[in-house]
């Protein structure tokens, strides 16, 4: 299985050949397919398994497809949620590189640091959001994010989210989401209240285990 098999996009083709990818590993290749066809994800997985990949490629896929049958957006339509600025910020690098020949824009926000600059380019306008938690819902508040346009979310690391006490603003950011939307939840353990938060997440889902 290579990822032209996968029925990629040639911008995305060509920006993973440009990362040096050559195959996809075992949880693209099972999980691509579930969430081309639309479908909500449940990924049992721990980082360094190319889960990142795996949830960012189809998602700009999906992205690609739809804007190029309308006008460019600048809307939030993807938000992907992690528990560390580190995280957030590795994301971010990586979908700036598998998404960089297709004109889709993203920007990361995380605590700690002043919030002038991720305000700026909020207000520029970008199609995917990468953000921990806690200045999520802080930016939300002030109303620097809108989630009308919203189609994908993904919750990464929801176990060391949990472990960090980050439960309720979880709770809070998905209730502002549109109900209608497809959802990817991401865990390397499965506890019981992970299990329950994944239920309240998640439609019709797929599970994949790495
Ligand atoms: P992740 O599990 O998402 O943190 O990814 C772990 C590392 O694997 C990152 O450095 C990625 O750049 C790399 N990676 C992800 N997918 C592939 C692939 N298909 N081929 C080679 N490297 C990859």
């Amino acid at each position: 299985m290579n990822f032209k098999e996968l029925g990629l996009a040639q911008p995305i083709l060509k920006a993973l050949d440009a990362e040096g990818y050559t195959t996809p590993t075992p949880i693209q290749e099972q999980a691509i397919p579930i969430l081309l066809k639309g479908k909500d994800l449940l990924g049992v997985a721990q980082t360094g398994t190319g889960k990142t990949a795996a949830f960012s490629i189809p998602i700009i896929q999906l992205l690609l497809e739809q804007k190029e049958a309308s006008t460019s957006y600048k809307k939030v339509k993807a938000l992907i949620v992690t528990p560390t600025r580190e995280l957030a910020l590795q994301i971010g690098e990586s979908i700036t590189a598998y998404s960089r020949f297709t004109g889709l824009r993203n920007t990361v926000i995380f605590g700690g640091v002043k919030q002038g600059k991720q305000v700026k380019a909020l207000e520029k306008g970008v199609e995917i959001l990468i953000a921990t938690p806690g200045r999520l819902l802080d930016l939300m508040g002030q109303g620097f994010v809108s989630f009308k346009d919203l189609e994908y979310v993904v919750l990464d690391e929801a176990d060391q989210m949990l472990d960090m006490g980050f439960i309720h603003d979880i709770k809070k950011i998905i209730a502002a989401l549109p109900p209608k939307r497809q959802s990817l939840f991401f865990s390397a353990t499965m506890p019981k209240d992970i299990v329950e938060l994944s239920k309240k997440m998640l439609g019709d889902f797929e599970r994949v285990t790495i």
